[in-house]
């Protein structure tokens, strides 16, 4: 192996790394890791320099893009997706194959499970404790952790939260807020005001004093404070405000698979990279010191539906975010960027189907056939008063392209009337369950069930001090990684 004078620094930060395993590892002795090669004296000394350039090379600003409730499985399915519907890659995939990326697992436990919810998850993240599910930055001895986003305005830096979900919802909030129950979201919405710069999403209603119980207009407050408030895409895009708080919908923003489907939704709700855009082109203009907060929220919803449309429709809107940014940081030598998931969500996969499994690849091209979220399927079901299996069967092929045998339609209606229902297991007495079941039928898509699981989860990362990043990383560090970097 010869070091040439072309080596960049993540290069080189990954020779001191496995320079530190052999050493520890008794393979090399200390000071050694040039001898052997063919370099030239001038060549040793340069790379020497460059070693401690890299080792210097500093963060001014962090990107940290989760794509909520993402299991393992996910990437491949959403590359294959991609591949099948937009004949192009992703560029988390591509993440994974490029040298000069960290590549990770996530150790995604919390305080009381080795399971842990988005509340718990995002905590450890952003105030650096591993709490108990449902806890937003409250100890389980009920002790409040400071957020880091409060910690770092201290030191002048900016912040920014974007999401599909309700801006006060528990991914966002763990990096800004501290609160006993994740559901006291009119408790959050607050916290963000003047700690957080740029805010946008879904949950307009936090914000409204018509939708509040104290009535407090919040969004007059944040007015009142040098924000600018909106509520379209089109007020987003045109906006030049250094402050904003943008909400889009009343609770989470729809899901990708209904926003493409629906020019009006479409024209007036912004996507995932629009909003990241909006955020992270600010932040890069300004020379102070960032944190942004990417949230791919409705992975999450949608694995707990079993709609693997809306899954896969979320997580490449999620993929082109992170295109954006890749984008746009390309030629900054100091943003790092991160990509993670906060824990897995019935871990989907795709099964071998038929004889010699041949018939796998043309399941898998049924996805393409769905046209709207299981969501908006039982929506329209709760829609009709006098719903029967008729009924169901026709919203089904409607929106997802494949029918229901006459069976399927008859026990999807006993649990959606809550009547007869077979508990086989908990995923199978949940109408989305059963769906998720029938639809794997013609996708060959299964599910573990309808609930968060254990799995660690994917991370990569990119940008100087992606290193930090590679191994296997508890959640809990990657608070104390920020501060180091930022604070
Ligand atoms: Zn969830």
């Amino acid at each position: 192996m010869a070091y040439g004078l072309a080596m960049q620094a993540e290069e080189i930060n990954a020779v001191i790394n496995r320079r530190g395993w052999l050493k520890s590892a008794g393979l090399v002795g200390a000071g050694s890791f040039l001898a052997g090669t063919h370099a030239t004296a001038a060549e040793k000394k340069s790379v020497r320099k460059s070693v401690r350039g890299a080792v210097r090379k500093s963060v001014r600003g962090v990107v940290f893009m989760v794509s909520d409730g993402m299991s393992p499985g996910v990437l491949s399915l959403a590359e294959a997706y991609s591949q099948l519907t937009r004949q192009r890659t992703t560029q988390w995939w591509q993440l994974l194959n490029n040298p000069s990326a960290a590549r990770g697992l996530m150790d995604t436990a919390s305080a009381n499970s080795l399971v842990t919810d988005s509340a718990a998850a995002s905590s450890a993240w952003g105030g650096g404790q591993r709490v108990n599910n449902g806890s937003i930055n409250v100890n389980p001895n009920g002790k409040e952790i400071t957020p880091i986003a409060a910690l770092l305005r201290k030191k002048n830096a900016a912040i920014g939260l974007v999401t599909t979900a309700t801006v006060t919802h528990a991914t966002p909030a763990g990096f800004a807020a501290s609160i006993a129950s994740r559901g006291d979201e009119q408790l959050i919405a607050p916290q963000y005001l003047d700690r957080v710069d740029i805010i946008l999403g879904g949950g307009s209603g936090y914000f409204d004093p018509k939708q509040r119980s104290d009535r407090r207009d919040l969004a007059g407050d944040f007015k009142k404070s040098g924000y600018q408030v909106v509520s379209d895409r089109y007020a987003l895009l045109a906006s030049k405000s250094p402050k904003l708080l943008g909400t889009f919908s009343k609770g989470h923003l729809p899901f990708s698979i209904d926003r493409d489907h629906d020019a009006a939704i479409a024209a007036s709700v912004p996507n995932l990279a629009e909003m990241t855009q909006a955020a992270l082109s600010r932040f890069l203009t300004d020379d102070k010191p960032f944190l942004l907060q990417v949230e791919g929220a409705r992975i999450d919803h949608a694995a707990h539906l079993n709609d693997i449309g809306a899954l896969l429709g979320d997580q490449l809107a999620f993929d082109d975010a992170v295109a954006a940014v890749l984008t746009m940081t390309a030629k900054h030598d100091d943003i790092l960027v991160v990509v993670t998931s906060d824990h897995g969500n019935s871990n989907p996969g795709l099964n071998g189907m038929g004889d010699g499994y041949k018939e796998s690849n043309q399941h898998f091209k049924n996805i393409a056939r769905f046209k709207a979220s299981h969501e908006r399927v039982f929506g329209e079901w709760n829609a009709k008063p006098n719903g029967d299996a008729e009924t169901i069967g026709s919203l089904v092929a409607e929106h997802l392209g494949f029918d229901l045998k006459k069976s399927e339609a008859e026990a999807l209606i006993a649990i959606l009337h809550k009547e007869n229902v077979v508990e086989w297991n908990q995923q199978l007495e949940k109408p989305e369950g059963l769906l998720g079941q029938f639809a794997g039928n013609h996708t060959g898509i299964g599910w573990t069930g309808t609930t968060h699981t254990s799995d660690p989860t994917l991370l990569s990362a990119i940008g100087p001090q992606a290193s930090r990043f590679s191994g296997i990383i508890r959640n809990s560090d990657v608070f104390g990684h920020l501060m180091e970097l930022l604070g």
